[in-house]
């Protein structure tokens, strides 16, 4: 039974649930994601406080206040950050405060010392335009029970500020997602055996590197099984390393060759398949199972297609297993600049190059495209999408592609 993409993944996500929460250290949990919610049990910040270094006073006592006629007030002391008033502002007074002082009771405003005289005993204010302003109220920022981060967010710098700042010293997260990676081919060696790639006799496993890679990029850490030969009891044997893994992951194998083994071998130890074949390309055998509870993807061997299956089936999984809510990349509609017509009936996914020109993205595409041309992916900043039922697109029409990596953002600066 062959599924369109959107069917695969409902159903490869409907198989796969959050991992259990466990308690860290705050520092430990930068890039996790928070498995509850964290309240406020204070008030931040603690108390009024001033924006500026400057003398708190009263905005009536300086409104007219000008650099022809400067109101000059008595100083009653100075209160730097982290010191708490011993005395109010009296009408008519003024108290020199530092940036996140208290602001003095009886103080509505804060004159910026830029400007003032500075003076210690006494200042003079030549302008009124900080009438009514700077002081920060208490509690601004956070109320106690309200929530300070949600369940479900990614804790990245700002969240593990938030955090401390509300005295999480420890979370409940989700755990890291440990991914196996299994590549699968008599072909392949890795990089110790070069000598026997230069000869020209195996070829290295790239998939190794593509997908351990993007095991790390999503958030998941990879468990590299190395690679088996296309024989069942080489698999089975090396199968073994995946216990204790949340994910396995497998490239090659999956094809109708007849050394395509893993469905199989995954069947002999006991594994449920709920899924063989996916209308698209690159990428059509793609398999999807479960072994004793733990999720399997099967990829293809074709080193562009393995990487585009994992943006579409394997980066919302390990997602999904991380606890995020949101476990899909967001297409953007781009124009395209080259006539592209497909063969097949089946959605497609081309490599292509999305470049700004003024207020619009252009995608073009990286050239050939072939499924074993994996410098292209190393080219490309977005996968186009071709939708089975539009065979063709004219240059310049809208379409829309799947970022890939973080490329199709960069490249231009704030002109500001
Ligand atoms: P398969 O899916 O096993 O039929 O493999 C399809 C193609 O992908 C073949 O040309 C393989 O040599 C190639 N291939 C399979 N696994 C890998 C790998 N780990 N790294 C690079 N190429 C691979
Ligand atoms: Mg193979």
């Amino acid at each position: 039974m062959a599924y369109s993409v959107r069917e695969a993944s409902e159903r490869i996500l409907s198989a796969v649930a959050p991992l259990a929460p466990l308690e860290v250290p705050l520092r430990d949990a930068l890039g996790l994601v928070l498995a509850e919610d964290v309240v406020s049990p204070i008030e931040h910040p603690p108390w009024d406080n001033s924006s500026m270094d400057g003398y708190a006073v009263r905005a009536t006592d300086v409104v007219r206040a000008s650099k022809d006629a400067p109101v000059v007030l008595p100083v009653l002391e100075t209160v730097r950050a982290g010191q708490r008033p011993t005395r109010s502002v009296e009408s008519g007074t003024a108290i020199r405060v530092m940036t996140g002082a208290p602001v003095p009771d009886g103080a509505d405003t804060v004159i910026r010392v830029e400007d003032t005289d500075g003076g210690e005993t006494r200042v003079s204010i030549r302008d009124a335009r900080d009438a009514g302003r700077n002081v920060r109220p208490r509690g601004e920022d956070l109320q106690p029970g309200t929530i300070a981060v949600a369940a479900g967010s990614v804790i990245g710098a700002a969240q593990l500020g938030v955090l401390a700042s509300v005295g999480a010293a420890t979370v409940q997260v989700h755990r890291r997602p440990r991914v196996a990676v299994l590549a699968s081919g008599d072909e392949l060696v890795d990089l110790d055996r070069f000598d026997e790639v230069r000869r020209g006799d195996r070829i290295v496993t790239s998939n190794s590197y593509t997908i351990g890679a993007n095991v790390v990029a999503a958030g998941g850490e990879a468990v590299d099984l190395g690679i088996v030969r296309d024989d069942p009891a080489s698999y089975a044997e090396r199968m073994a390393g995946a216990r204790g893994c949340d994910l396995l992951i497998t490239s090659g194998g999956v094809s109708v060759g007849a050394f395509d083994f893993t469905k199989d071998v995954l069947k002999s130890l006991g594994a449920e398949l709920h899924l063989w074949r996916v209308l698209m390309r690159p990428g059509a055998p793609l398999g999807f199972g479960t072994l004793h509870g733990m999720p399997w993807l099967g990829l293809p061997g074709n080193p562009v297609s393995a990487m585009v299956t994992f943006e579409l089936f394997a980066r919302p999984v390990i997602r999904r297993l991380r606890g995020e809510r949101q476990v899909f990349r967001r297409p953007i509609e781009v124009r395209v600049r080259d006539d592209v017509t497909i063969g097949a009936p089946l959605t497609h996914f081309m490599r292509v190059i999305v470049e700004w020109d003024g207020d619009e993205a252009w995608a073009r595409l990286t050239g050939p495209q072939g499924s074993g041309l994996l410098t292209s992916m190393s080219r490309a900043n977005a996968l186009l999408i071709i939708p089975a039922e539009r065979p063709t697109i004219r240059a310049g029409d809208r379409a829309h592609v799947l970022p890939i990596g973080e490329g199709a953002l960069s490249a231009v600066q704030l002109e500001l």
